[in-house]
């Protein structure tokens, strides 16, 4: 190859990939296999104690996974990657690595549904308490950061409102503090925003919606920025502190810019076991070859559909950070290259009634919950997703009676148009 670094375009097809060296094969094949044989006892031993790498056991390690990992990891410009069964296992994965019982980590009270319930209920089984703040005003988060603060946790284009955090204000709080900047780059994918860039210290996806791309596979990573100081305080024990299963190894001292993933890999992993599946790897890492090429249609779709429906007389409002009048446009020109992503929320002057009719009479849309798929996907949240919540509550989640969330796909903008159109006219 020519003596340059490759842009994203060429990481995205071939980083991490070469030839299968036992067949030839020019795809990654899939490695479906639960174990590996050992060359013999020193080698055995020596892979237990993480005195050399290589495979073991696919909980830990798959030479499909590991092209996937490799591959995610330079589109990030991170140090190293572990994949997970989802991006639900990989969060679980980073805060078990960080925190112990009684600690807490801030973060903005606008994400993902999902990981608001994974925050609020289940991580207090463990003892991790969450601090929400409002972090629109970054300020909130130093003022929110306790002494058993170890980290801070956002996403990059929040899902669904199309929010865009100020990255590198809050990374400079992160720093400060001498504690981790968690973004979870989902809805924006490496080809909109790299947060390492910005001061980002660790990179979280769910593979399962734009990096796949095609609503096939679940999946998830972390993304190690290399960045941190793990031993400058003993805030992270995991990472700086003598492992007694492996012969009181020190992992940050050990492995360096890339602990942060290695621990991950071999007590996350090794221990909480959601590791994902090398078919799902491999149909992830297919996904990841188009990326570029998808986000390019996706977004340029995406502004078409929020011009169209901001002009719409149905509409009371299209909250898309693309549009020049949207509060976060200037967050989105300073921090997403090639757009501003494909997931938005309109309001129905109709209300609830007129959601219900929206999401019953589209025809090419798809009404379920997800994401992130080549194919147009909608949701009325009020009556799925945010259900049990009062009108209040729904409200403050971005999801009112009359809030539907659109995902857009990569058709033709004029069909996806003309099925919004004569939903929005049905009778
Ligand atoms: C879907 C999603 C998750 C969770 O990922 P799963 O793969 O569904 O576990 C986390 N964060 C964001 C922003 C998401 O959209």
């Amino acid at each position: 190859m020519a003596d340059q670094n490759p842009g994203f375009s060429t990481l995205a097809v071939h980083a991490g990939a070469t030839p299968d060296p036992a067949t030839g094969a020019r795809a990654t094949p899939i490695y479906q296999t639960t174990s590996f044989v050992f060359e013999d006892v020193d080698q055995a031993a020596a892979l237990f104690g993480l005195q050399a790498f290589g495979n073991i056991y696919t909980r830990i390690t798959n030479p499909t996974t590991a092209v996937l990992e490799e591959r995610v990891a330079a589109l990030e410009g991170g140090t190293a990657a572990v994949a997970f069964a989802s991006g639900h296992a990989a969060q679980l994965g980073v805060f078990h690595t960080l925190m112990e019982p009684g600690d807490d980590f801030v973060a903005s009270n606008k994400l993902y549904g999902g990981s608001i319930n994974q925050f609020n209920h289940s991580f207090k089984n463990f003892d991790w308490n969450v601090i929400w703040v409002d972090a629109d005003e970054p300020q909130n988060i130093a003022d929110a950061i306790t002494p058993k603060t170890k980290a801070i946790f956002i996403e990059s284009i929040a899902n669904p409102g199309g929010v865009i955090s100020d990255i590198a204000a809050i990374a400079k709080i992160a720093d400060a503090a001498g504690i981790p900047l968690i973004v979870d780059n989902t809805l924006a994918t490496p080809y909109l925003c790299r947060p390492f860039k910005h001061g980002a210290h660790i990179v979280i996806h769910s593979l399962t919606k734009f990096m796949g791309g095609q609503g096939n596979s679940m999946g998830g990573i972390i993304v190690d920025g290399g960045n941190l100081d793990w031993s400058a305080s003993d805030k992270y024990p995991m990472l700086s502190k003598p492992r007694p299963e492996y012969d009181s190894l020190v992992i940050h001292e050990t492995f360096g810019n890339f602990g942060f993933a290695i621990a991950c890999r071999v007590l996350g992993l090794r221990d909480l076991g959601g590791a994902i599946s090398p078919f799902n790897s491999f149909l992830i890492l297919n996904g990841i070859e188009t990326l570029p090429l998808r986000m390019e249609k996706h977004c340029a779709n995406a502004l078409k559909v929020a011009e169209y429906l901001s002009a719409h007389d149905a509409i009371e409002w299209v909250r898309y950070a693309g549009l020049k009048d949207n509060p976060y446009h200037a967050l989105a020109e300073k921090y997403l290259d090639h757009g501003a992503g494909a997931v938005f929320t309109i309001a129905l002057k109709g209300g609830y009634e007129a959601g219900i009719k929206l999401v019953s009479s589209v025809e090419m849309f798809s009404h379920l919950a997800n994401i992130g798929d080549t194919k147009s996907l909608i949701i009325h949240p009020a009556s799925t997703t945010h259900k049990q919540l009062s009108d209040e509550q729904k409200t403050a989640a971005g999801a009112g009676p009359d809030v539907v969330r659109l995902s857009i796909g990569i058709e033709d903008a004029d069909d996806i148009i003309a099925d919004l159109e004569q939903a929005l006219s049905a009778g």
